[in-house]
């Protein structure tokens, strides 16, 4: 789906004109089916540090192109900044200067990921150049063409590099399936997590519910997890029931046809699990509407429709499957839809803000919960995705937000369920509470 100003631009006379108007000129990202190989490479690791010998190694023994300089590379297809033992921002240079001459031989669609460590308080020099990484790769995100992206994996103190879930994220942020996620920082807490036993059917003989499922980024958080190889619990209002019972046929999963705002829906919902005998490994929470008015105009109706269903459903549906005691699997895997609405506040979204500020916040706390149950709870941030909801906004404040972005589009549904299959995997078993921005870099919010 590409919309008409980016068709208009690629075309012969629209090149032309946007060419000398300076207009922007978005690149075709390179998604899942466009581009098969997991890594792109060649791969340069940059950093002399163990961990960077460990990354190395790792790429190496999947069969990955891999170089340690430059050299004479005339195409690069991705590049891993490991930057883990830096003490003081002087040291940076000299792991990262190395890429400023390389940057015009980045492939379509390159990789830049670093890995680093947060800062902690405790060393200020070190701090400096722990923080100091955000700033470089924030702005790089920014410099990249042609579809690149530049993202980070921030690895907790005392986490190996080489953990489950620091290789899960560097895969991901390698690959194709995060097209659309660029200029963010995924912090990893925890050792926890495991490699799955097929890469192509990482989600085999997992049961996930998708609430919200039957159209949009629910259908299609559906179809990317089916692909994945999970058994799927499909969730929609009962007025969706036609199109639900649709992808639920095409995907031969169970539909669930319920209002998760309505008494009871949680206990209903734990009623119908147990009567199918399924037990769930991962929910995904991703019903929601939006019921804009600048706040001057904020009607009671208006306000509490989207907190009930954007965040206090998510609440209850969650006490009830944790108390249910036999509804939820041993590591199960919760992700939650948030909003860089949420993050940045947007003008006539007063109410939508409020509750996808409260979604980020309410899977922080809910995955301490769920860490003393084995499990994670996160949440992805789209930024402007092109669905039937961003459909209904006004055509100009639409273009706009499209054009917001460093990667100048919006995104697709499949990016932001690329996100959330992967802090879905059992590979995602380290990180705990965290909002992952599908933004294209979006200049709203941080
Ligand atoms: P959509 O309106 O296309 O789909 C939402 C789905 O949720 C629909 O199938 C709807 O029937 C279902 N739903 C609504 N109320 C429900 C209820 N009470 N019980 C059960 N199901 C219910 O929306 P979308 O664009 O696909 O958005 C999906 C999620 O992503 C939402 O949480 C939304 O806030 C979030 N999001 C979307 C964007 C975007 O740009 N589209 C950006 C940020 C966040």
């Amino acid at each position: 789906m590409t919309d008409a100003y980016t068709r208009f631009v690629r075309s012969a006379p629209g090149r032309t004109i946007a060419k000398q108007l300076g207009l922007p000129r978005p690149s075709r990202l390179l998604r899942r089916e466009d581009r098969p190989e997991p890594v792109l490479g060649p791969v340069v690791v940059l950093g002399r540090s163990a961990g960077a010998d460990a990354i190395t190694s790792l790429l190496l023994a999947e069969g990955v192109d891999v170089r340690r300089r430059f050299d004479e590379l005339r195409t690069v297809g991705s590049v891993v900044a490991v930057l883990d033992e830096v003490a003081a921002p002087a040291e940076l240079g000299e792991i990262l200067l190395p890429l400023a001459g390389a940057m015009r031989s980045l492939a379509p669609g390159a990789r830049v990921v670093s890995l680093s460590r947060p800062a902690t308080g405790e060393d200020p020099a070190r701090d400096a150049a722990r923080g100091g990484v955000e700033g470089w790769l924030r702005s790089l995100a920014h410099e990249m063409r042609g579809g690149g992206t530049a993202n980070g994996v921030q690895v907790a103190d005392g986490v190996p590099l080489d953990a489950p879930s620091v290789l899960g994220a560097l895969r991901f942020l390698l690959s194709a399936r995060s097209a659309y996620v660029d200029g963010q920082i995924l912090t990893v807490d925890g050792a926890e997590g495991s490699a799955p036993a097929d890469r192509s059917r990482p989600f085999a003989e997992r049961t996930v519910l998708v609430t919200g499922a039957a159209r949009g980024i629910g259908a299609a958080i559906a179809r990317t997890l089916a692909a994945d190889g999970a058994r799927l619990v499909l969730l929609d209002v009962p007025g969706a029931g036609t199109e639900l019972a649709r992808l639920a046929n095409e995907l031969r999963a169970v539909p669930v046809q319920l209002d998760v705002t309505s008494a009871g829906a949680g206990e209903r919902l734990v009623a119908q699990l147990r009567e199918r005998g399924l037990v769930l490994d991962g929910v995904v929470l991703n019903a929601g509407i939006t019921r804009d008015k600048m706040f001057a105009n904020m009607t009671p109706d208006r306000w509490d429709s989207v907190l009930a269903v954007n965040i206090t459903s998510q609440i209850t549906l969650m006490e009830a499957l944790i108390a249910a005691g036999d509804a939820l699997g041993p590591q199960p895997r919760v992700v939650s839809l948030a909003s860089t609405s949420g993050i940045a506040g947007n003008a006539g979204q007063t109410n939508y803000a409020t509750s996808k500020a409260g979604v980020m916040a309410f899977v922080a706390a809910l995955a301490e919960r769920l860490r003393e149950l084995g499990g994670t709870a996160n949440a992805v941030a789209p930024g402007f995705i092109e669905t039937e909801m961003t459909a209904r906004m006004p055509p100009l404040n639409r273009e706009l937000a499209r054009r917001v972005s460093s990667l100048r589009q919006g995104g697709l549904p499949v990016d932001v369920a690329e996100a959330i299959a992967f802090l879905a995997s059992d590979e995602a078993g380290g990180i705990h509470g965290q909002t992952l921005r599908v933004c294209g870099q979006n200049i709203v919010g941080r």
